[in-house]
């Protein structure tokens, strides 16, 4: 077990903050008549503030992945947890993340946003972590690594042993992004969270569950970690419509798989089809939901689909992306219409 003193990385405003505790954290028993929160008394059940701690679907989603519920943070999206583990560990204008590019960009706007200097470093030419480059990076104040796997816009997955050399070879916080796990042919990281205590995973309802409309991040970690998150947090930040799709959802976890198959047998069909266009220089290979495709004159292409009305993602000017737009892999009859429209441009 790689143990950390996580007191000594948090800021010390946040150490010694004392959270609002609000009236539904305060009696957590039911059945009682609640008089305490100001709330309305029609309009069950919309009138009652939810669970700011959403222990209903914690302890679904601990059977799902295995993990303990105080070990789970849930979110209004992964975004929120980005935003709460900067702004417990990072002293604006002091302390600062280090983080691979290309990625998810989100962790840079945060880190903008809190004043955190963010440093990043290019993966190398076949997408992958230059580990030694990566902690020449790290400072003493660097308090946050955050690593996306599978990697967005890249699509691949990084070597496990490159990220466990990355937990085992710094003294902050590790953040593993697995929002496209459910598509990856690699293992996550869930397991590990016994051997790593500076290990936080993050993942989503967003993507293979189909829910990116009601705002579900989970978050993965240390019970420590958890606590000062839940400190921080709005005191309801999950909200009641979010935890009954969400709950509801979960049951129907045969068809999220059934879901999953599809989008993977697509993403083949779609990679055997495109490959076949000349405008169609290389598809990298794919670990999530979407291509990650090299063509000869993206923007050109990207106009073209958008008149078309198929709207894809010009990454033509990310590092390591010249030349890439970027397809989600859509359902059989959108993943048609698309290679049809690329069809027509390409004769
Ligand atoms: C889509 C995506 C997410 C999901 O974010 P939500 O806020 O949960 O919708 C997280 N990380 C990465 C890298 C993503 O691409």
């Amino acid at each position: 077990m790689k143990g950390i003193n996580i007191d000594n990385l948090v800021r010390e405003n946040i150490k010694s903050l004392k959270p609002y505790s609000s009236a539904r954290s305060e009696y957590t028993g039911d059945n009682a008549i609640f008089l305490d929160a100001n709330e309305n008394p029609n309009n069950f059940p919309y009138n009652r503030y939810p669970d700011p701690l959403q222990w209903q679907l914690k302890h679904k989603i601990s059977e799902i992945k295995g993990v303990d519920p105080k070990m789970i943070f849930f979110g209004n999206g992964s975004d929120e947890a980005i935003d709460l583990v900067i702004r417990i560990f990072c002293s604006p204008g002091i302390d600062n993340i280090v983080s691979i590019d290309p990625t998810y960009g989100m962790y840079q706007v945060c880190a903008d946003i809190n004043g955190v200097d963010y440093r990043e470093v290019l993966l190398t030419n076949d997408f992958q972590i230059d580990t030694d480059k990566l902690l020449k990076k790290v400072s003493d104040k660097t308090k946050l690594i955050f690593l996306c796997s599978p990697n967005n816009p890249t699509s691949n997955s990084f070597y496990r042993d490159d990220i466990l050399f990355i937990l085992n070879n710094f003294n902050g916080l590790v953040i593993v992004d697995e929002a496209y796990i459910d598509f990856s042919s690699n293992e996550s990281f869930v397991p590990e969270l016994r051997n790593y205590q500076n290990l936080i995973i993050l993942q989503t309802l967003s993507k293979a569950w189909g829910l990116a409309g009601i705002r579900l991040g989970m978050c993965f970690a240390d019970e420590n970690i958890i606590s000062l998150m839940n400190k921080v947090k709005y005191p309801y930040n999950v909200n009641s419509l979010t935890l009954k799709v969400a709950n509801d959802s979960l049951a129907q976890s045969d068809t999220k798989k059934i879901w999953v198959k599809e989008i993977l047998s697509e993403r083949e069909r779609l990679n055997t089809s495109l490959i076949k266009f000349n405008c169609v220089e290389k598809i990298y290979p794919s670990d999530a939901n979407f291509l990650l495709v090299k063509v000869s004159n993206p923007r050109d292409l990207y106009t073209y689909l958008t008149q078309k009305k198929v709207i894809v993602r010009d990454r033509s000017s990310v590092r390591l992306c010249d030349g890439c737009l970027r397809f989600t892999v859509g359902s059989k009859e959108e993943n048609n219409l698309l290679l049809e429209s690329i069809k027509e441009y390409d004769s």
